[in-house]
């Protein structure tokens, strides 16, 4: 995935982005085409076994539509986290329980 910003450029990474917002060349949302795309703090979901991981990363935000935008390094940390996690739990935190509502009747 790539970050996209309008003019045609194309961000490769965070700080190449970073560059772009505050040179005030403003990206614009590939999905709804909203131009207030901020870095925030996100939890990504990763789904390991039964179990669902919560990894912390900082990536752009549309604040319009919610669409995130992964750089090359994002994505690659979280397919590294993922890969680790399916081997070992060592760096996991229980932080409460996933579970799944079922309509009685059923
Ligand atoms: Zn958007």
């Amino acid at each position: 995935m790539t970050i996209a910003c309008c003019n045609g450029i194309v961000a490769r990474t965070l700080a190449e982005m970073s560059i772009y917002i505050k040179r005030r060349k403003v990206m614009k949302c590939v999905i709804c085409h909203g131009e207030v795309i901020k870095v925030t703090d996100v939890k990504e979901e990763v789904v390991v076994g039964n179990d669902v991981v919560y990894i912390p990363i900082k990536v752009p935000v549309c604040k319009t539509c919610g669409e995130r935008y992964y750089d090359r390094r994002t994505m690659q940390f979280l397919e590294e986290v993922e890969g680790k996690l399916n081997k070992t739990q060592v760096g996991l935190k229980e932080v409460g329980k996933v579970l799944v509502y079922e309509e009685r009747g059923q």
